[in-house]
């Protein structure tokens, strides 16, 4: 049986180029790169070249990118960076709690970031609710600033149900001296990462998510802003991430990058993806038990199809659909290991009868993929629901 893989939006499979370049790496190269002699400074060559590759992706300067292990450690720097600096400095804010506002579709590596704080007592916060089709606006998050408000983080890209948040527009508008952070994650793939046009101080990246390797970062710093450091060792990293940087991550990194190709050739390929989920989305609400967790149009990823399926357990429409050859996930509907709900789709009210299904799809779906996917998914669904 082939099977179809539908979660892209977890990650990816590897590019071949990048496996080439990190094996081609791996055998010509041992030295570290933080030591002075021939052999530590020709890898620091290769990771300076990295970290422009990076850089000029998102139209940053190299010095103001620093690797980390992933997306979650390079939220963590940004907000815990970010409120460490109030700590620091209280009159800053004539003694005031900082205040952070985000969102309700965040990433966990946010979401539970931000509740830790508050609930340590160091912040307050405004997690913005979406409205029921997933959307949250510039004018909720822009209204929900208040005077003490220090950061703002928001999800460019929601992982779970795909909503494109309007952060430029957010940018434009934050008030000056407001931090402000972007989860760009699942953005990257199809969407300008321009900081400059974005205006935001923060940025987050992860190459797992781009045909890269897993357990590799980047964390944008604008200039300008100092971020205390929340973990201390070494100078890497402008010490920010102290540690031997792990360079066969960061070569596989700047090779996935290069391959994400120019903006037009990203435009092309979610103009195209756009037009593959139509046709899986259309094929599959012919169920009247299937409904969409948001809307079919251009404030939704080209690449994330977010479904609720009523009367059918979750668990059950797992493990026969991985069964039946298609890897799929709930959009982290549940957290493993947990039957608790995830915060998205609490705040979207999925009911608790209802099962959830993510579908994320990339370059390498074909049409004909498509058709056997949704045929597969349908016949499973009316299975469980007789
Ligand atoms: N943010 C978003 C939006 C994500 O989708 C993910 C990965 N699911 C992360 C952060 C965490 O990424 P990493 O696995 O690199 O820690």
């Amino acid at each position: 049986m082939k099977r179809i893989y539908l979660d892209y939006a977890a990650t990816t499979p590897i590019n071949k180029r990048v496996a080439k370049a990190m094996r081609d790496f791996e055998l010509a190269n041992f030295g570290n790169p933080s030591s002075s002699h021939r052999e530590g400074q020709t890898t620091r060559a290769l990771l300076d070249f990295a970290r422009v590759t990076v850089a000029e992706f998102i139209h940053a300067k190299p010095q103001e990118v620093i690797f980390t292990s992933g997306a979650t450690e390079s939220n963590n720097i940004a907000i815990q960076g970010t409120i460490q600096k109030y700590l620091d400095n209280p009159k800053l804010l004539g003694n005031a709690k900082p205040h952070v506002v985000t969102t309700q579709l965040e990433h966990h590596s946010v979401y539970n970031t931000v509740k830790e704080l508050e609930k340590r007592g160091v912040i307050t916060t405004t997690f913005v609710k979406p409205n029921k089709f997933g959307i949250c606006t510039a004018e909720d998050i822009l209204s929900a600033i208040k005077k003490n408000t220090v950061l703002v983080s928001v999800i460019f890209v929601c992982n779970e149900i795909g909503t494109v948040l309007p952060v430029r527009e957010i940018g434009k508008n934050l008030p000056a001296g407001i931090i402000y952070h972007i989860d760009a994650v699942q953005a990257a793939k199809y969407y300008n990462c321009n900081v400059e046009k974005l205006a935001c101080h923060l940025l987050t990246l992860s190459a797992h998510k781009l045909e890269g390797p897993k357990g590799i970062g980047a964390l944008y710093i604008k200039t300008g802003f100092k971020l205390p450091n929340i973990t201390f060792g070494g100078s890497q990293e402008y010490g920010l991430r102290p540690g031997t940087q792990n360079m066969t991550g960061i070569i596989g990194f700047a090779e996935a990058i290069k391959n994400l190709g120019n903006l037009e050739d990203r435009e092309r390929s979610l103009k195209h993806l756009t037009q593959l989920k139509q046709k899986l989305a259309h094929s599959l609400l012919k169920n009247k038990q299937i409904s969409v967790n948001g809307l079919l149009n251009e404030t939704f990823a080209p690449d994330i199809l977010s479904l609720q399926i009523n009367n059918v357990d979750q668990d059950s429409l797992m493990t026969l659909l991985d069964l039946k050859g298609i890897a799929a996930s709930t959009g982290s509907a549940c957290v493993s290991g947990s039957t608790e709900p995830s915060h998205v789709m609490t705040a979207l009210k999925m009911p608790q009868t209802a099962a959830a299904l993510r579908l994320s799809i990339s370059q390498a779906t074909t049409p004909n993929k498509i058709a056997s996917a949704a045929k597969i998914i349908t016949t499973t669904i009316t299975q469980l629901l007789d």
